[in-house]
């Protein structure tokens, strides 16, 4: 059965000091996590270690990069690789966040080769997929997140999908305080299990975590993660903040 899963994506902000406090709280925070409720924090690379290190007493509070490169090893200065992160303990990976779609010019087939490398290496990869505001508005995002989860994953076999999470954000409401309603959330979510239902069988969708991500706060938390198809959320800007993560890590 799937994981229900709060999942903080830090971006690039704090200094040491600051992770060092924000990690220490978490750790030492009232958490309602166990096997089927798990809190993942996505933190700078600088951080990783740190991360683990200060998480490592409760296994269900792991630590996921923000990115990785498409190759093993090798010439490619300033990136980082599966190998190093599996040298660390690093079981989870963002991967094709809409800022390193937009900002790094990472395409759907690029992003089916980061799967690949992190799968290879038994990195779970937080696939994020989400329609900019112009073809929310010309209601065609279903065809649109469609293609992304077609052309990123789908040469996937059933048992590599299964242990792949998809993250549902909506670019226009990223940062904007504009979340999605409870009611647009579930009718994507549901439609992205139907096109795995599709492609895998209903058995092998039911199995897909789909987190949702958009401004989701304390106070929206409850309401997006009830509804059926909504198994958590991916969390900027509130994660940085210890008492509205947590509540949203218990929501
Ligand atoms: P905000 O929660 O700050 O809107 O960011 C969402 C996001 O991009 C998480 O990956």
């Amino acid at each position: 059965m799937r994981k229900q899963i709060a999942a903080a994506n830090w971006k690039m902000n704090g200094t040491l000091e600051q992770a060092n406090t924000l990690l220490d709280a978490f750790a030492s925070a009232a958490l309602d996590v166990n096997d089927n409720r798990l809190a993942i924090f996505a933190v700078p690379a600088p951080y990783l270690i740190l991360a683990k290190e200060k998480l490592a007493g409760n296994p269900y509070l792991q630590v996921a990069a923000q990115n990785i490169y498409s190759k093993k090893s090798g010439a490619y200065t300033g990136e980082i690789s599966v190998e190093m992160l599996q040298s660390i303990g690093i079981n989870y990976v963002v991967l094709g966040h809409s800022e390193r779609r937009e900002y790094f010019n990472e395409s759907n087939a690029f992003l089916a080769d980061k799967v690949n490398i992190a799968l290879e290496y038994n990195i779970t990869p937080i696939f994020c997929c989400g329609e900019p505001l112009n073809i929310r508005e010309a209601d065609t995002q279903n065809a649109y997140v469609a293609e992304q989860l077609t052309e990123s994953l789908f040469h996937l076999s059933a048992e590599a999908i299964q242990k792949v999470v998809i993250a549902y954000e909506p670019i226009w409401a990223i940062g904007t305080g504009k979340t999605a309603s409870s009611a647009q959330a579930q009718e994507m979510h549901a439609y992205i299990r139907s096109h795995f239902a599709a492609k895998y069988g209903a058995d092998v969708a039911n199995n897909i975590s789909i987190l949702y991500g958009g401004s989701v706060k304390a106070n929206n938390a409850v309401e997006l993660f009830s509804q059926p198809d909504v198994d958590g959320g991916l969390v900027g800007g509130a994660s940085l903040i210890v008492d509205e993560f947590v509540q949203i890590i218990n929501a």
